[in-house]
């Protein structure tokens, strides 16, 4: 069984996709930190991102694996755990960028579609239902209104103990939207099969609890 989970930045789908995968024994892919492992090495590389030849180079010298371990997963970048090193804002907007190159996301196509082939998953991104896993089962495209994810974002940020400042989230979001949905190669869209599922009004066990029911239903019918 395959669930793909695709929407803009800050929907909330990794929340969502790790809760459900607990709730059903499934493995969660979260598929941006390939792109965001990718995206560091860029960064720590210094890589001329703009030039198709160096771009291809630098790609021939990266090796993306993922592990898990108690259900979580690790990104390995050249065999170094980058897993909490992706986690900023500098390589999620790198990541962004580089995502819309064709050979970036020609080099994750395997890891992605090989692991959804040996297991059961839930795998969220921006073209899992479109592009990686068209013949999903069940094919969720999670969104929220800009509002609504800006301060999402914002509240995870003061937690932290962070000073965020909820424009600058909010401007960010939208770029980020911006880039990935125009795109020419695979941009973020919500496939025909998928449900829309609009998180601005629900709770997190709200959107959860839908998931599940919607994945009884298709379980039902096989
Ligand atoms: O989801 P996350 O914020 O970690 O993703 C970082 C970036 O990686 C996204 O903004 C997007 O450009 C890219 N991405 C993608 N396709 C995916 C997952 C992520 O293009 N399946």
């Amino acid at each position: 069984m395959n669930i793909a989970i695709d929407g803009p930045a800050g929907a909330g789908k990794s929340t969502i996709a790790r809760l459900v995968a607990k709730k059903l024994d499934y493995i969660y892919v979260d598929t941006g930190a390939l792109y965001r492992a990718i995206a560091l090495y860029f960064i720590d590389n210094e890589t001329d991102v703009e030039n198709d030849e160096k771009l291809r180079e630098a790609l021939d010298d990266i090796m993306i694996n993922i592990k898990y371990e108690h259900g979580m997963q690790h990104v390995f970048l050249n065999l170094v755990d980058v897993s909490a090193e992706i986690r900023n804002e500098k390589v999620g907007n790198m990541a962004s960028k580089t995502s819309a190159y064709q050979p970036v996301r020609e080099k994750l196509l395997d890891i992605q579609r090989n692991i959804a082939a040996e297991n059961d998953v839930i795998m969220d991104g921006r073209d899992i239902g479109t592009n990686i896993l068209p013949n999903a089962e069940l094919k969720i495209y999670l969104t929220a209104s800009v509002d609504v994810r800006a301060k999402r974002r914002f509240d995870e940020l003061r937690e932290r103990g962070e000073t965020p400042d909820i424009e600058v989230i909010k401007k960010d979001i939208e770029q980020r939207d911006y880039q990935d949905m125009n795109r020419k190669i695979a941009p973020l869209k919500q496939a025909e099969d998928a449900v829309l599922l609009d998180t601005s009004d629900m709770s997190i066990e709200e959107v959860v609890d839908k998931i599940l029911e919607l994945e009884n239903e298709v379980k039902n019918k096989q």
